[in-house]
């Protein structure tokens, strides 16, 4: 059986870490550059469902799983693509403080066979710190279309380690990869490659091992370290101190010998950015020289075809109106395809709900717990899925097989250059889309941007687009009250028009937001940064809609059903507890009235965003429960059923327009605040983040609900 997902995920600049194993479990650490395949493998070992996507940087925490097979107990533990251990990036500390201090029984690292170069980088620097290494060649299929082999026994006695071919997508070489592991933990390799460095290096590391050899007692590689403390690895050194409890910094011996080796590297005139650029070189030949070993190439047009789809879809002119083109008709197919299941579910659901009213009454239950069950939780309930469902079945498969293509490194592309002439990270754009899944995933993502600066602003500025949560409703709230006097194909085209431009309000908000927080208090210039360009692939359709349907959008139903019952009754007694005869709920949003219908919105519209803080997605049955105390859902067909409900209390376009504002701009939810606090150690920041949003659309609420009064639209 897996274990939870992300268990083990923790900031990536803390450096503990829990598995959770039993006794006589061997670990595992699944390692490789980004984009290679490791989470794909993880999930085949495992069964579970770690999230795989054809673009860099995706994952960025620790994720654990067990697998077994034959005797063997396994732990797998997918840690962050990363190019190096060298430590420079938060990903790398945590991938290269899971190899060092993470009690890994073998490490294995996925390569991709088309750049093996690259990989073996990575691969390199794992055998320096643990003997214990598996290497799997994965993307063989991929590497085949190319025209590139791999001769992987080769590979194996250049490496002296265990190596397996893969194509992991099909589960093909993934059973022959376990084979081998079993031969990775005990063997010590027999021909450990030696990275040899330039001779004044060799000196150097040879005045430190034998101190290292004394105080470290061989729980860490003793070459190694050696080199990471003549690279002043600061980072080790407080690793070396949470996790073996040894203060490097403090040993007199060690500091003695390192300030020799140091002297004698300066005499030699090494200092330390020369220092590093020989360690960096020394692993690069080798890999070079065992990549072009074991590689053959033939010549492909395989890239060529890549070059030309990039010519279009990142093109300085068309590049952002293909992509706007595309989201509208991702929006229109969404609009369009969610109506009639919507309206059929909404039926069915509702039938089913005056069977079991029927039922109750007939098995003599008191009509206060029928009225509380069905006519206030039950039909609630059978809104949200009714209405939330449709539209996240349709949405999320074609946003998966988007990034499944890899189209989101593209979108980056093209967003670059916004996000620099608002002197943030053009990597935002990755953080910004994976916020339409859900924005405390989007603050996580956070991490592959590598300057604290711009983390910090797209962390802030991350709740602009909207999550899963917020999505449905918009669609709904456009639906009902702006479109609905259009009839046909016109309509739902109006809706799909007015849906691309809130999102494209939000992406704007994002720009704002960024340029005011960097001219403000997050000054600084935009750091330069490589963004890979992933090759195309073929996305795994069926794979993609079952996993976006599991994974994205039953779990969010889950969320708003798990969250909107027990709401739902909280928001009952509030409805029937009474002071003065005024029930607690209306006293709460008669308070906020007046200020709420200042902002566009009314009292119970701000109350329900308020009590919607534990989650997005019950900020619309809070408003339902409340207004359904004093009217009930009969009609059969969901949205005019509910716009009839709107406006029979006091809704106008007004409303509807600053609501579709308030829920692209309001405080993010606890889920994200608490990712916020956790990912930047502050309250401070985490407060910035909940009220830059806030404040923004309380604003343009009052702006747009004001201006639209003076002008005289109301409807
Ligand atoms: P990670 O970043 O290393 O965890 O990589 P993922 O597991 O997310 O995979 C990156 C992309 O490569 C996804 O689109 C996968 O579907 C795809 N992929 C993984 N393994 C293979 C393979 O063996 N062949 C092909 N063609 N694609 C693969």
């Amino acid at each position: 059986m897996g274990l939870t997902a992300g268990s083990v995920g923790r900031n990536a600049c803390d450096s503990s870490f829990t598995i959770q194993k039993n006794d006589g479990d061997f670990v595992i650490a699944l390692a490789g550059n980004p984009n290679v395949g490791k989470s794909t493998v993880f999930n085949a070992l495992t069964g579970m469902k770690q999230h795989t996507g054809n673009w860099t940087g995706k994952t960025v925490q620790n994720a654990q799983g067990r697998c077994v097979r034959g005797e063997n107990s396994y732990v797998m533990v997918d840690i962050p693509g990363t190019y190096s251990l060298l430590a420079h990036s938060a990903e790398e500390v945590v991938a290269r403080d899971f190899i060092c201090f993470g009690g890994t029984d073998a490490v294995i690292v996925v390569c991709d066979a088309s750049c093996l170069e690259r990989n073996l980088n990575l691969v390199l620097q794992t055998i320096e710190i643990t003997e214990h290494t598996l290497v799997c060649v994965n993307l063989l299929d991929e590497a085949e279309k190319k025209k590139i082999s791999v001769d992987l026994d080769v590979l194996s006695k250049r490496l002296g380690v265990p190596v397996c071919g893969a194509s992991a997508r099909s589960g093909i070489g993934i059973e022959e990869m376990m084979e081998l592991l079993p031969e990775a933990m005990k063997n010590p390799p027999s021909s450990k490659p030696c990275i040899a460095y330039p001779n004044e290096i060799e000196i150097a590391i040879d005045m430190l091992t034998p101190v290292l050899k004394k105080k470290l007692d061989g729980r860490l590689p003793l070459r190694w370290t050696a080199v990471r403390l003549l690279d002043r690895d600061e980072q080790l050194n407080s690793s070396i101190s949470d996790h073996l409890g040894f203060d490097i910094d403090s040993d007199k011996e060690i500091s003695a010998a390192l300030n020799r080796a140091l002297k004698y590297l300066a005499e030699q005139e090494i200092d330390s950015s020369k220092l590093n650029d020989m360690i960096v070189t020394s692993i690069i030949r080798l890999a070079e020289r065992y990549a072009s070993e074991c590689t053959t190439f033939e010549k492909s047009d395989y890239y060529e075809r890549d070059r030309r789809i990039d010519r279009v879809l990142t093109h300085k002119i068309w590049g952002v109106p293909i992509m706007a083109a595309m989201l509208l008709v991702i929006f229109w197919i969404t609009i369009e395809g969610a109506n009639y299941p919507s309206d059929l579910l909404f039926g069915a659901l509702f039938s089913l709900g005056d069977k079991l009213s029927d039922l109750m009454v007939s098995a003599g239950s008191p009509e206060w717990l029928r009225s509380m069950l069905i006519d206030g939780m039950y039909r609630v309930l059978a809104w949200v899925t009714s209405v939330m469902l449709p539209p996240m079945a349709i949405f999320f498969p074609m946003f998966t097989i988007l990034e499944d293509v890899g189209y989101l490194p593209r979108v980056a592309f093209n967003l670059d250059r916004y996000f620099k002439k608002a002197n943030a990270c053009g990597k935002q754009a990755l953080t910004m889309a994976m916020g339409f899944g859900c924005n405390a995933a989007g603050v996580t993502g956070c991490r592959i941007i590598d300057s604290p600066r711009e983390r910090l602003i797209a962390m802030l500025t991350n709740n602009f687009v909207p999550c899963n949560g917020r999505f449905p409703t918009l669609i709904a709230v456009i639906t009902m009250f702006m479109t609905a006097g259009a009839a046909g194909l016109g309509g739902s085209f109006l809706s799909v028009l007015i849906l691309t431009l809130v999102i494209i309000l939000g992406v704007f908000l994002t720009f704002l937001m960024s340029r005011l927080l960097s001219a403000t208090v997050l000054k600084g210039v935009p750091s330069s940064f490589a963004l890979e360009l992933p090759p195309y692939r073929r996305p795994q359709i069926g794979k993609v809609i079952v996993r976006s349907i599991f994974d994205r959008t039953i779990f969010v139903l889950g969320r708003a059903v798990a969250v909107a019952a027990p709401a739902g009754l909280v928001i009952w007694l509030l409805g029937n507890i009474t002071v003065d005869g005024s029930s607690l709920l209306t006293i709460c949003a008669d308070f906020l009235d007046p200020f709420a219908r200042f902002i566009g919105l009314d009292g119970v519209i701000l109350l329900a965003f308020i009590l919607g803080f534990p989650a997005n997605e019950i900020v619309v049955p809070i408003m339902l429960m409340v207004y359904m105390g004093t009217e009930k859902i009969t009609n059969y067909e969901s949205l005019s059923a509910l716009k009839q409900l709107l406006t029979d209390n006091g809704w106008t376009i007004i409303t509807a327009v600053c609501t579709i504002i308030f829920m692209l701009c309001h405080f993010p939810c606890s889920t994200t605040c608490m990712t916020i606090k956790k990912e930047t150690g502050s309250l401070k920041w985490t407060a910035a983040a909940f009220l830059l949003p806030f404040v923004t659309g309380i604003v343009l609420c009052a702006v747009v609900a004001n201006v639209m009064r003076l002008f005289g639209v109301l409807f």
